[in-house]
């Protein structure tokens, strides 16, 4: 039996799953983690954390996570100077998660969503497993959004969700403020558009977060998570900030105690520890705009990055680039952007490997 054989959906047929190749190589830079393990005072901390929530695993979590959406939009509310409240903030397991449930409410069979090519591929992925309709919008040649084309992309295609990432994967580039604005203002000349801004590596941006926007615009929301900045991709967080009204429609699809008590207890451990995990953010920016330097200067072109990965090429064959940089070791991602290639920023130790087989393959190349 196949899968094929099997009476899968038709929009299935064909598909393979998303995900990177997981493979077991010394230099991991292809998915855009912390390369930092948590520290031993946090995981000591999230024993206990959890060792108190497991006396309780007989019964249900809290289905509302009142408690760690309340220090979410703590978090938030420091670390924007807009202050926040509990029933502003949704969480989920993974920003991934968050995403389905605002597809499974504002999208979903008749609708359709809308997003920037290239992007994060589970903006397309998710809209087609709830059943809505993808429309790949255009990008300009440096990758930042081509305003023009995008109000008309809006106007000809009425999308009920748009989906700006800002930083963008995998092009690195966060999105100017009056863009999101421009954007926000066209779709809902047009028709209500709900806009999901994904800031899922905004920590490490150069630009403020775009969270504030959300006032006053209550179709617009912010997902984050704290699979990035906060070093915790293993432990499946992710959360959004909107209009109360988004955050009670969400409730509509989500399932009753979808976060189990061990992840809240978890995530509200790292909360605590916000600073310290942040604190690792410094060092990776640092890492990252030292890794864009030695990039440009061996001649390559590398995409403005605000993020903790970076865009680079340009190569005539970027598969057979990979490959050459995993033989010396080192996993960094081709997500298909033509001639480019993608790397995550990782320990000095990491980065100064990944360099020295980018500029032995660039000479074994030419
Ligand atoms: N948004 C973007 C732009 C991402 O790159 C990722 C992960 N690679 C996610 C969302 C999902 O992250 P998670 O589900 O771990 O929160």
């Amino acid at each position: 039996m196949k899968i094929d054989d099997l009476p899968i959906r038709d929009e299935l047929r064909g598909q393979s799953p998303y995900g990177a190749p997981q493979l077991d190589v010394p230099v991991q830079l292809n998915t855009n983690e912390n390369p930092y393990r948590l520290p031993e005072e946090l995981v000591a901390r999230i024993a206990e954390r959890v060792a108190e929530a497991a006396r309780d695993l007989n019964r249900y979590p809290d289905r509302d996570a009142v408690e760690l959406r309340t220090e979410l939009a703590r978090y938030l509310t420091r670390s924007t100077g807009f202050a926040l409240t509990t029933g502003q903030v949704w969480a989920a397991n993974g920003s991934n998660e968050v995403i389905q449930q605002l597809l499974q409410t504002f999208g979903g069979p008749g609708r359709r969503a809308l997003g920037f090519e290239p992007s994060y591929q589970m903006h397309e992925l998710i809209s087609r497993g709830t059943g809505t309709e993808w429309v790949a919008g255009p990008r300009n040649a440096d990758f930042t959004i081509d305003e023009a084309a995008a109000v008309a992309a809006l106007a000809e295609h009425r999308p009920d969700v748009l989906f700006i990432c800002s930083p963008n994967n995998p092009t690195g580039t966060a999105v100017a403020r009056e863009t999101v604005l421009r954007l926000y203002d066209a779709a809902q000349a047009v028709k209500p558009t709900v806009v999901v801004v994904d800031e899922a590596y905004v920590e490490f941006s150069h630009q403020d977060s775009l969270l504030p926007l959300i006032e006053g615009r209550p179709l617009m929301v912010v997902t984050r998570t704290m699979s990035k900045a906060f070093g915790a991709a293993g432990l499946r967080l992710g959360y959004l900030a909107a209009d109360p009204a988004v955050v009670d429609a969400v409730q509509l699809v989500r399932l009753p105690y979808h976060l189990s008590a061990v992840t809240q207890a978890t995530a509200l451990a790292c909360l605590e520890h916000t600073d310290t995990l942040l604190g690792y953010v410094r060092r990776l920016k640092q890492g990252r705009d030292e890794l864009v330097e030695r990039l440009t200067a061996m001649g390559l072109e590398v995409t403005a990055s605000d993020s903790n990965f970076i865009q680079f090429g340009v190569f005539e064959d970027p598969q057979a680039v990979w490959q050459a940089i995993l033989d010396h070791g080192v996993l960094v991602r081709n997500n298909g952007v033509p001639g480019r290639l993608r790397v995550t920023a990782g320990t000095p130790e990491e980065n100064a490997a990944f360099l020295q087989a980018v500029a032995t393959v660039i000479k074994e190349l030419s």
